[in-house]
């Protein structure tokens, strides 16, 4: 039998202005994932804040349900940005520059994505199960596992997820007011600094 953990785990910014913490994590609530995708390196880059973030050409992110997390102080540095036009919403600490998760643009379907880089105890995370946007990385270099299995696991996982948000879970999200709207508006890009996060 698969150990089952479960926890609260603690995240917080570089500075420790914005903390908070995700309730009741298990293998089952929270997906923990390596991507490589152009997008996320990107959102660090973009920071400042590549080398924290990325490990060996990808970064980890827990992906969990909205309704688990709580911030404990420094909600009022909360920002996002936006990388494209239809990409998700990308949250970071403003007060110094931490990446922090990402969400979609509404509450619906319920969806957030934190950057493992912000636990204090990463080892009390679920295991990395899916490595997304890898393609491009020399096979050795892949965290295992990959491929089609693995997204069939992870698809079926989000699935899940959405279910539980039904009827009216999803709407407790710290990211969003009462009527489903952003907390901050959608900060705008530097175009300079963009070109280059995506060249970094
Ligand atoms: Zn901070
Ligand atoms: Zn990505």
């Amino acid at each position: 039998m698969e150990a089952q953990m479960s926890g609260t785990v603690q995240f917080s910014c570089k500075c420790g202005k914005v903390s908070g913490r995700v309730a009741d994590v298990t293998a089952k609530n929270s997906v923990r994932l390596a991507c490589s995708c152009k997008h996320c390196r990107a959102f660090a880059a973009y920071l400042g804040d590549a080398e924290r973030s990325f490990q060996n050409d990808y970064v980890q992110l827990m992906q969990t349900q909205p309704w688990m997390i709580s911030f404990e102080s420094g909600k009022e540095y909360l920002r996002n940005l936006r990388l494209t036009a239809k990409g998700p919403l990308r949250w970071y600490a403003s007060c110094c520059d931490t990446p922090l998760c990402n969400t979609l643009p509404r509450r619906f379907p319920p969806f957030v994505s934190i950057l493992v880089a912000n636990f204090a105890r990463q080892d009390d995370l679920p295991p990395v199960t899916f490595h997304a946007f890898c393609d491009h990385l020399p096979e050795d270099q892949r965290v295992a596992p990959s491929g089609s299995s693995a997204f069939r696991k992870f698809v079926l996982q989000f699935l899940w997820r959405v279910v539980q948000g039904l009827p009216f879970r999803f709407r407790q999200n710290p990211f969003f007011d009462e009527k489903g709207v952003a907390i901050s508006d959608t900060v705008p890009l530097d175009p300079l600094r963009k070109s280059a996060a995506y060249q970094a």
